[in-house]
């Protein structure tokens, strides 16, 4: 004879709100909601329809005042209790669709950052993404991957370790010789199904930007562009932050149901590790490859942008001295380039600068411009919006020189000068000038 078990049935409770803790966040209770049981005031605080409620708790997880609590009938709570003081087994302990979720998500592991090349020389990127990537790797307990692809790479992965990476896959095949967007995708789409990582970094460069949105589309996954800033939470998300609603916000976005999740980083916003050379690692050279066949696109000529024929690339710089609306006419420059020639730096601009005409639009630093991390970051006559700083806050040193006081500029600069550029900039290129000739450098005091 055999006593069958009666499980019992755990209530679930329904959603109530508590008075008075609503901050009207914007109804993020509502969108929760997987069944349409929440309505909002319009002062924006939600009406939970008990009877449709499943009590499937989203919209208290989600809401960031802990304005929504699950209330559970007295009969309820009694339920509860007897569940809880006799440990009987009950229904619908887990979620399973959590469980399924939470599965899923757990066959991804490692975090790749891709390396990328144009004809076997590594752009700098890539490493900068490695450093980031390492930290991301260590709070994670997985493996920093690099992910190289080309003809004949084999030394980008013996590089990718000495800038920390422990594993390489590779992709090496004379198909890989150019970047072509159908070629990388078949490629990285092969390597991501058969190694499933949980992360993947690209400089967000032509190429990054390009073959990040084609991989996320194919392998359904979510990818935030151009982050400022990457962080693990409590349950193994990838908190990547950018800005948002044209740079007036700094947005942190998740993608907590997909795996990899994909981000795009640009060049010098994350600082570069420190090389180890010799550092070693495990090459995973996978023989996939591609037919010449199935890809539309040839390379005929690779036509290098202006930087490579005497423009200048303002992301590289040391030294870099910008202007903004404050330098009033394109003329005024010339005092920007004198100061830069002193320091052997290059003259960069706000965007006001770069659409009044005064300057191209390479020099453009910030949000929709470059972003760059020099030694030194001579801001005059720039106000210091929002959408400009998020192109220059990291350099090691920002000296701004502003005649309104309470412009924000200086509430990132190192040292800042309350004055008239135009007197300003000329005295500080004499002083160099002199404390050259006297066979001294310039120095913090000038
Ligand atoms: C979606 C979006 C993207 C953007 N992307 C960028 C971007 O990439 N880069 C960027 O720079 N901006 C960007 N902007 C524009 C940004 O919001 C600002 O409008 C811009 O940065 C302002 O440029 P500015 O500081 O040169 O001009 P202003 O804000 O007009 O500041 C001029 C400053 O010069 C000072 N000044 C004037 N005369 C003198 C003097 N004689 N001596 C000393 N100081 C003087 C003034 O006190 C003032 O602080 C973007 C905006 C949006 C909406
Ligand atoms: S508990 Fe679930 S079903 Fe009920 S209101 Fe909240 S989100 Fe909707
Ligand atoms: S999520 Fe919370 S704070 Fe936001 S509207 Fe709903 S109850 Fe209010």
């Amino acid at each position: 004879m055999s006593v069958q078990q009666q499980k019992t049935k755990k209530p679930r409770g329904v959603a109530q709100l508590l008075d008075g803790k609503c901050i009207a966040c914007g109804a993020r209770c509502q969108s929760s909601c997987p069944v349409n049981c929440v309505e909002m005031t319009e002062t924006g605080e939600p009406i939970i329809e008990a009877a449709k409620c499943i009590g499937c708790q989203k919209c208290v997880k989600i809401c960031p005042a802990s304005a929504l609590e699950m209330y559970f009938t007295p009969e309820e709570q009694k339920i509860l209790a007897d569940l809880a003081a006799s440990a009987l087994p009950t229904e619908e302990e887990i979620d399973p669709e959590a469980a399924d979720l939470a599965r899923k998500l757990a066959e991804y592991r490692g975090v790749w950052v891709l390396v990328e090349q144009i004809e076997g020389e590594p752009a700098k990127v890539s490493w900068e993404l490695l450093g980031v990537g390492a930290g991301l790797a260590k709070t994670l307990g997985v493996e920093l991957c690099a992910l190289v692809i080309g003809e004949n790479v084999e030394h980008l992965c013996t590089e990718a370790f000495a800038y920390g990476a422990t594993r390489a896959y590779q992709l090496d095949s004379p198909i890989y010789y150019h970047y072509r967007t159908e070629a990388y995708v078949e490629g990285c789409c092969h390597l991501i199904e058969k190694y499933k990582p949980e992360i993947i970094l690209m400089g967000a460069t032509g190429m990054g930007r390009d073959l990040a949105g084609a991989i996320a589309t194919r392998v359904a996954t979510g990818l935030t562009a151009d982050c400022t800033g990457l962080a693990i939470d409590d349950k193994r998300n990838l908190m990547q932050t950018r800005p948002a609603f044209g740079g007036n916000i700094m947005a942190t976005i998740m993608c907590d149901k997909f795996r990899p999740q994909m981000s795009t980083v640009r060049p010098n916003v994350m600082p570069l590790p420190l090389r180890q050379e010799g550092a070693e690692g495990v090459i995973v050279r996978d023989p996939f490859t591609v037919s010449e066949k199935s890809i539309l696109t040839k390379v005929i000529e690779i036509i290098r942008d202006s930087h490579s024929k005497g423009g200048v690339d303002i992301t590289g710089a040391e030294f870099i001295v910008s202007g903004g609306r404050g330098m009033m006419a394109p003329e005024n420059f010339a005092m920007l380039q004198e100061l830069a020639d002193e320091l052997g730096g290059v003259v960069g601009a706000s965007r006001s600068a770069v659409d009044a005409g005064w300057m191209p639009g390479d020099r453009q630093v910030g949000q929709t411009g470059k972003t760059v991390r020099p030694k030194i970051y001579i801001a005059c006559g720039i106000s210091g919006a929002i959408q400009h700083l998020v192109g220059m806050q990291d350099s090691d040193m920002v000296i701004a020189i502003n005649r309104d006081s309470s412009a924000p500029i200086f509430e990132v600069a190192t040292y800042g000068i309350v004055g008239d550029l135009f007197q300003v900039v000329p005295a500080i290129t004499n002083t160099i000038r002199e404390r050259k000739k006297q066979g001294q450098g310039p120095s913090r005091d000038i």
